[in-house]
């Protein structure tokens, strides 16, 4: 068994990206926008913003009231979209109940929209057209990339059909020639699944919902799942210490795709910044 390790692979990322931003002029720059004061939201915001300055990325943080409303929200939006200092745009999920996520979500320009989050670039991704794909699904095909593990012709089973994650990882897999199987809540057998899996992703948020015997000797196993235990421990969806030796490859929690998702939200932050000095017409 061989460790996906997210960690080690991210960090070579960030070192290589740092360059290419040293080389700029002006520097790459994305939009943090937290609505509230949610804990969970506060540290991922405060690590995304971390990870920009590491490679001499500028992490702008807009940190707005829980009473700010949506059309505020639309308008500062709208303000940096039209800022051409500004490349990326985030606005942290989840949003307030009181504000609407998606009409949030259209409003950011598709060349700013560095999650992916947008239909504009949902719909590309489904359509294999080059476009900004979420953080999450494409640090775990980078990370499969990096350990070469190939996919097509390959059954992945993806266990989460979220817009952010499992979805979107089907979308990137089906085009990468796999067979793609996604389970859900609903999904009947859910065992039967994905014991067929050549390549398992799970994205649920339940610890230990992947036991031993749902998964084939062999497989590729890529734990997404985040989950904060009572004892401070963060866990994945698989029960790591029984399914890991059936594994070719298993991606550990934490340090597999987490680490991957932020240095992928920094790639993705990069290329907007690219795509808009070609569009200024400033490429040297
Ligand atoms: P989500 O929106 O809650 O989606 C979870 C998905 O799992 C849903 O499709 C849900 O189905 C399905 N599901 C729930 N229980 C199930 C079960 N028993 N069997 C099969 N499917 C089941 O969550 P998410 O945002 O996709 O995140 C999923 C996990 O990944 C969380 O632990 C999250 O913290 C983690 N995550 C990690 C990263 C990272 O950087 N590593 C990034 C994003 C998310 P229904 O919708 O039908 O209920």
């Amino acid at each position: 068994m061989q460790l996906l390790d997210g960690k080690k692979l991210a960090q070579s990322i960030e070192k290589d990206l740092a360059m290419l931003v040293s080389a700029c002029n002006d520097k790459p720059s994305l939009a943090v926008i937290l609505v509230g004061n949610d804990p969970a939201s506060q540290t991922y915001v405060n690590m995304k913003k971390h990870a920009c300055e590491r490679v001499g990325m500028i992490a702008r943080l807009y940190a707005l009231s829980s009473r700010t409303t949506q059309v505020e929200l639309l308008r500062i939006i709208e303000s940096l979209n039209n800022d051409e200092d500004v490349h990326g745009i985030l606005v942290q999920l989840p949003l307030p109940p009181h504000i609407e996520s998606n009409p949030i979500l259209e409003a950011i320009a598709p060349s700013k929209d560095v999650d992916g989050f947008s239909p504009h670039n949902i719909g590309r991704v489904r359509a294999n057209l080059s476009a900004f794909a979420p953080a999450t699904p494409l640090g775990v095909m980078d990370l499969l990339a990096a350990y070469q593990i190939k996919l097509q012709g390959q059954h992945c089973v993806i266990v989460g059909a979220s817009n952010i994650v499992g979805k979107p990882l089907a979308a990137l897999m089906l085009n990468a020639n796999a067979t793609v199987t996604t389970c859900h809540i609903y999904t009947r057998d859910l065992a039967s699944f994905t014991r067929q899996a050549d390549i398992l992703c799970v994205a649920v948020g339940k610890p230990n919902l992947i036991t031993a015997d749902m998964v084939k000797e062999g497989a590729v196993v890529v734990d997404i799942g985040i989950t904060r235990l009572p004892n401070g421990k963060i866990c994945g969806d698989v029960d790591f210490e029984a399914v890991s030796p059936k594994c070719s490859f298993i991606s550990p929690v934490p340090g597999g795709a987490g680490p991957m998702t932020i240095v992928s939200l920094l790639q993705n932050t990069f290329k907007a910044y690219e795509i808009q000095r070609c569009i200024k017409g400033s490429y040297a």
